[in-house]
């Protein structure tokens, strides 16, 4: 991934600097092309809000309020680590909007958090919570720690600490974390541990955990899953044959791998893919499965021995012809420099803000089809959900069942996005946001936390 000083100004950059009418200090040109946006993750979800917003001729006080957080809290988490120095990372929540329900929403473990990106994802939380119908508001936390480098106990450390420093505002019935980049069941295992020494045996107040742990049959799956579920609904509505499609994944991580191995199951060939260390692609197809257990076991992307695989240099994926092109590592990787060389004929969004603006308008102009994240990705809420619903319970519910009631969630939300589209003649994503919206204004108003809120 390029960091900040490698990254070239983009036109993304340029085209939110034009808007708001401020010059900007260009950064020095590199030679390399950048692999990400320097358009913060919070500047692509404003965009996105901004364009609703305006649509839907919400009044600018109230737009003001459903843009800021409701509470941002940071904590300090430190960390002595192998070189025998304390390394002291910063621990953020950030609760957005709860007017539909507890906040819920991920916590990231990775160099790159800043308060500015928790920001951005716990507001793309209460639209998809929205769009999707499930009774949460919207949330994000993280840990700016590189969770790729640190041993299992400096891991455990990190999440123990994030947990007692922040408890105070969450819990099941206020605010309930689940995994995201760089945290997983263990993560969320070592979290709901924490919590209960404080209160008591709490399973409801983290999801994403183990089975062995009262987690949900499902969940792991979920995201990726609720991709593809998103993406038959497109395909049979595009022509498209899933079990002949010819895919290709960036990230191949939780979202990225499970997406591919359920596209798999269907037929669907994966002829590219890439971590955050390198891509190979393989015109006879990968083995979505074989690859997955691969980097599960802790071998490199780049070594699998894959029927013809070979390793590529990780900003030509995007110029794989293929009828899927699925983005799920990290936000603004599809930006205004590399958007046009983009050889995909659907997008689905598993990754949060992976589509900078600039870059939206080039694959709408191109005639791509996007499935945006605040709809494609929402089947790990929705699973995450399903969790809590059966934790507060103390009942079990087996896969079929958590597949089958996450399959009519996904199908429901595309739908009503779909035909809000189709009626407004927008894109998916403009659609998707005025769904959200609506439905977070009309409860913030039923609450009497805002006012009428449209001009
Ligand atoms: P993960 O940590 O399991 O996987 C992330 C993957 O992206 C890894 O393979 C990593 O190596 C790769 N990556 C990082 N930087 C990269 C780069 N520059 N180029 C290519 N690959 C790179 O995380 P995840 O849970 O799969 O999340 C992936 C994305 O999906 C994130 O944007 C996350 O916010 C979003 N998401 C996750 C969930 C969930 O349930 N886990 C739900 C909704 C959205």
């Amino acid at each position: 991934m390029a960091d900040e000083a490698t990254a070239t100004r983009s036109d993304d950059q340029e085209q939110l600097a034009d808007r708001d009418g401020e010059e900007q200090e260009p950064k020095p040109q590199q030679e390399k092309t950048p692999t990400r946006a320097e358009v913060s993750n919070f500047e692509i979800v404003t965009h996105y809000f901004n364009v609703a917003a305006d649509r839907l001729n919400l009044r600018d006080d109230v737009a003001e309020v459903l843009m800021s957080s409701y509470r941002e809290v940071k904590v300090q988490i430190p960390v002595t680590l192998a070189d025998g120095k304390i390394h002291c990372f910063s621990g953020f929540r950030v609760q957005h909007n709860g007017a539909r329900g507890p906040y819920k929403g991920g916590v990231r473990f990775h160099p790159e958090v800043d308060l500015d990106e928790v920001r951005a994802l716990a507001a793309l939380m209460t639209w998809k919570t929205a769009i999707v119908e499930i009774p949460y508001g919207g949330a994000k936390g993280g840990v700016d720690c590189p969770a790729d480098e640190l041993d299992e106990d400096q891991l455990q450390r990190v999440a123990r600490q994030f947990m007692s420093k922040t408890e105070k505002v969450l819990g099941p019935t206020r605010d309930i974390p689940a995994p995201d980049v760089g945290t997983n069941a263990q993560v969320m295992a070592w979290m709901m541990d924490e919590y209960g020494k404080l209160h008591g045996h709490t399973p409801a107040c983290v999801t994403g955990k183990p089975i062995a742990l009262e987690g949900s049959y499902g969940r792991e799956a979920a995201t990726g899953r609720g991709l593809v579920y998103a993406f038959k609904e497109a395909a049979d509505q595009l022509d498209i044959d899933p079990s002949e499609t010819k895919f290709v994944v960036q990230g191949y991580g939780n979202v990225g791998s499970w997406a591919a191995r359920e596209l798999a199951d269907l037929g669907g060939t994966l002829i590219g893919a890439s971590d955050a260390f390198g891509a190979i692609r393989s015109d006879k197809g990968l083995d979505a499965k074989a690859l997955a257990d691969h980097v599960k076991e802790g071998g490199k992307l780049i070594e699998f021995d894959g029927d013809g695989a070979e390793a590529i240099d990780p900003d030509d994926l995007l110029e794989i012809e293929c009828d899927v092109f699925i983005p799920a590592a990290l936000g603004g990787m599809i930006h205004a420099s590399n958007a046009d060389s983009l050889n995909a004929k659907v997008v689905v969004e598993g990754a949060n803000s992976p589509t900078t603006p600039k870059a939206d308008d080039i694959l709408n102009d191109k005639g791509v089809f996007v499935i945006p994240d605040v709809m494609a990705n929402a089947g790990g809420v929705v699973v995450s959900y399903f969790e809590w619903v059966q934790n507060l319970q103390h009942f079990r519910w087996d896969e079929d069942e958590v597949n089958d009631r996450l399959g009519k969630i996904m199908r429901k939300g595309y739908k009503a996005v779909h035909d809000r589209a189709e009626k407004d003649d927008v894109s998916l994503r403009v659609a998707a946001y005025e769904v959200g919206i609506e439905r977070v204004v009309e409860a913030s108003r039923t609450r009497g936390y805002i006012g009428e809120g449209y001009a």
